[in-house]
This record gives C-alpha cells, structure tokens and sequence, in this order.
C-alpha cells in the first residue's frame, strides 16, 4: 500500500482553514525554514481513502476474536471512552488545586478504593503506566523496606519459570538477582523446590495466579508462607485478574505488593503501544514508601493529594495515565459488585468450554480444569503432521481470526495458549473451535498449504529476526 507520501500531486491541498481575522506577525527569519516542509499533498478525499484503507488493514477486539492469551483482547464498553472523553477530564491541568480538582481527586479515590477491595490491599498508587512499569515500582517498595529494616543482605527475587518474562526483567532491573525455580509436573510451584530456594538472602517471590499455563496454585498459601518465614515478602503479578476478580484475593493469598493492569482487566484497549496503566497495591506496612502523590482525606469528603513519607519518589510525571483510571472506574461501576463476579465467571467458563471443545483435537498442556486460559501443547501434534503451532496460529489468519500466543510460556514448547475472554458469545467460540479443527484437517491432508499460510491477509510471515534488527522506521522521499 502506498504511503500517503506517495499520493496525490504538487500543489494539492484542501482549501479548509477560514481567512485569518487577526494581524499577521512575521516570524523572525532566524527560526524560518530554508526549504517548504514536505508534507503530503493531498485532497480530502485522498486523505479519507488512505486512512479508511489503513485502518481495515488493522485488526482489533472489533473486528473479530482475539483470543491472546495473558494478553486479555476483551471487549472495551464505548461508554467508559465517553466518561474519559468528559471535558472535566480532559481538560484539567494536574497543578490545579484541590478545589478545582475535586471530582478527579474523586476518580482516583474511588478507583483506589475498588482496587483495594478487589485485590484485598490497603492502598493503591496509579501512578505506574504499565505491568512491568509496575512491577518495578512494586520491588522498589520492597527494597526500600528491607533496606529501612536493615535487611540488606536480602537481595534474591524468586521466580518460577513459568513466570511472564517481565517478572525477571524487573527483577533484576531494580538490582536483585533472580532464583529460578522449576514447575513441578502439574504446570505449579514445585514446593520442595521452592524450600530449597530460599534463605536468608530472599527479598521476595514473584507469582502470578492464576500462573501463566492457566491453572490456579491450590498450594498458594502454603508458598506465600514459606515466602515469608524466610523473611521475604511477596510480589502478586496481577496483569490479569479477569479469573479471580471478585471471587478472591490475592491479599488473602498472602501477597504482599500487587500490580494490576487496567488494560488487560479493567477495560482501556489494549495494543498498539498504549496508553495503559499498572497501578500497584500494596498492604499497609509498606504504604509509607509508595510513589508519588496518593488520594487522602483532609476532612469529611474534603480530599487532598498526600506523599508517603519515606516514597521511592515519582515513577512517572504527576498522578499517571489519569484518563485510563477514569475508564477502569466507570468499567467497575458499571459492572457493580454482582457484574464483576459474572464476568470473572464468565471468562472461566468460555475457557473451559473451548478447551473441552478441543481436546480432542490438540494436547493440552494440562488436562484439568483451567482458570481465564488454557495453554495447548501441540509437540506430538507437529511430530505427527510436521506442522507446527505457528503453522495453526497463521492457518487461523486466513479464517479472519487472530491466533492464540504462540510459544508462551517457555515450559510448553508448542505451545498455542488461548484466553477466549468473558465478552465473546458462544457462536464465536464454536466458530473457533470449528476452524482449529479444519487446521489439523489440513495439516493431515495438505500440510503444504499449511506451511504456506496466511494465504488472505497482506502480509504472510514475515523475517521477524530481520523486522527487530534491521527495522526500516523512516521513508525517505523521492522527489516528484
Ligand atoms: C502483560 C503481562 C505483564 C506485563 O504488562 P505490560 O503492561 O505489558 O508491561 C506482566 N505479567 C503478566 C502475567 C502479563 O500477562
């Protein structure tokens, strides 16, 4: 497709902008150009064809399934975009006052408020702009804990290796090194591993749970105890909560910090490289280390921004990505007590009955009950057809619909992990399941066709090594 460079002709414009009424000021000829920028030129209806093209050739919650497993592809209700959209919202500088601030200063008590309810913390910090951002910003607190009890010999992260690759990431990017410990053969904790693990050198686990295979850790107190007897504290991924939201806690787990990432769970979209948010919760002996400014209550209902006092300091500019706390808000007060646990539930049972569904066709990597995703192990299924997970992620490519994460997590080697998500309806998950099982037809009878695909969408596979090292990010004009 032509870039909109590439299109129209010398001297085309649109005639839109009215007469200027005002007196023209020169610019100083210092700061003028010596040549005209080089701006397309292009009619409106030009413009209007390219940017409709374009955006068919995007694929989103909207167009169809999006089943991205640990990713969280949901369907975002529009009303949440307008309550962001509300002038008092967007238009609100973050140096105002308290007076002139009280309905946001209201928006992020109240969606502070939730999370904790929700995640069983005692204060929230929405600061943080993403899960890994998060992350880092939870370990943080916690190094800034052991360090103020004098605890500076504990400079182990625990991770298990099904963890998601932020997790060791962060791990060592706010300065501790990581323990791996393996899953045992139930894709869960391998508990006398975990003993083994830890000492007097632990600062803390990372987990999350549901884990990323799909199952929930039975044995999850038992873990956030051995944690905590070794004297380290623990750290509860929460990127996605949609299986447990309502239902349970990860503060009665026994986690101590959290991270939850409002655009996986609490409906801002998701992709295409944000805005999101990863507000972090955390119990109350570590509130006083918490990042920037947090909602408090000066006197009946009078709310006011309060810094904590021992912060780790800002993780990012002012209160975070306000407008997506806005969204995650509305989300929660639309849903209501009731309608989260129906969701939480609903998105239980699309996985589950996509997994019965399948089971038959592919392997699964763990044949048990899953939690918001389920992860299949298509090793035997590429021995047998020599097609392999990517073949049936891009084969699916042709039927309109996205694939499932490929490769992910590391402990499953083809692995297709699949997260159909609580707002898809039962004829999509059919459809789905229908075409999965047409793919393994075809990598029986005509694997060839299968290696070749996608056949239909305008890129087929692309030299993704190629595409990170060498990317092509600016388009060098040519004179017409
Ligand atoms: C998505 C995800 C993250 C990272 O979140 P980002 O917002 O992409 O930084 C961390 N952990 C898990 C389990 C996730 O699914």
């Amino acid at each position: 497709m032509e870039l909109i460079y590439e299109k129209g002709s010398k001297g085309r414009h649109l005639d839109i902008l009215p007469v200027c009424d005002v007196e023209i000021t020169e610019m100083p000829e210092a700061f003028k150009r010596n040549k005209p920028p080089a701006l397309a030129e292009v009619s409106e209806t030009e413009i209007s064809r390219h940017f409709t093209k374009l955006a068919g050739r995007s694929y989103g919650v909207n167009d169809g399934f999006y089943p991205l497993g640990s990713c969280t592809m949901k369907y975002n209700p529009k009303v949440n975009e307008e309550a962001a959209s509300l002038k008092g919202f967007t238009a609100i500088h973050p140096l105002q006052g308290d007076d002139s601030s009280a309905g946001c200063l209201k928006v992020m008590d109240m969606l502070s408020r939730n999370l904790c309810e929700i995640c069983g913390m005692d204060e929230f910090s929405l600061q943080p702009a993403a899960g890994a951002h998060g992350e880092l910003t939870g370990l943080l607190l916690i190094k800034a804990y052991l360090k103020d009890k004098g605890e500076i010999g504990r400079t182990k992260i625990i991770v298990p290796d099904s963890a998601h690759g932020t997790n060791p990431a962060s791990a060592v990017m706010s300065g501790f090194t990581v323990v791996n410990v393996p899953s045992g053969e139930d894709g869960c904790v391998d508990i006398e591993a975990l003993k083994d693990a830890v000492g007097d050198d632990t600062a803390g686990l990372m987990l999350t749970n549901p884990n990323t295979v799909g199952l929930f850790d039975k044995n999850i107190k038992e873990i956030t105890d051995i944690i905590h007897e070794a004297g380290g504290l623990c750290y509860y991924d929460g990127a996605n909560l949609n299986a447990i939201m309502g239902i349970c806690r990860p503060g009665d787990m026994g986690f101590d910090v959290v991270h939850v990432n409002l655009h996986k769970t609490f409906s801002t979209p998701h992709g295409g490289g944000g805005p999101g948010a990863g507000p972090v919760g955390c119990k109350s002996f570590l509130a006083d280390y918490m990042p920037g400014s947090t909602v408090g209550e000066i006197s009946e209902g009078k709310l006011t921004l309060k810094r904590a006092p021992k912060s780790i300091g800002d993780m990012k500019s002012f209160h975070g990505n306000f407008l997506v706390a806005v969204k995650a808000l509305a989300y929660i007060l639309t849903l209501g007590r009731d309608g989260i646990v129906d969701s939480a539930r609903n998105a239980v049972l699309n996985a589950n009955y996509m997994r019965v569904a399948l089971k038959d066709t592919f392997d699964m990597a763990y044949d048990e009950t899953c939690m918001h995703e389920f992860v299949m192990d298509l090793g035997k299924f590429k021995d047998e057809t020599g097609c392999a997970a990517i073949d049936i992620a891009k084969g699916l490519l042709d039927y309109g619909m996205h694939p499932p994460t490929m490769y992910f997590p590391l402990i499953v080697h083809e692995a297709l992990m699949a997260e159909p998500t609580e707002t898809e309806p039962r004829e999509m998950l059919d459809l789905a399941v229908d075409n999965l099982k047409k793919l393994k037809t075809m990598a029986i009878e005509d694997p060839g066709r299968l290696h070749t695909a996608p056949h239909t969408t305008c890129i087929g596979r692309p030299d993704e090594v190629c595409a990170a090292r060498n990317p092509v990010l600016k388009f060098v004009r040519e004179e017409k």
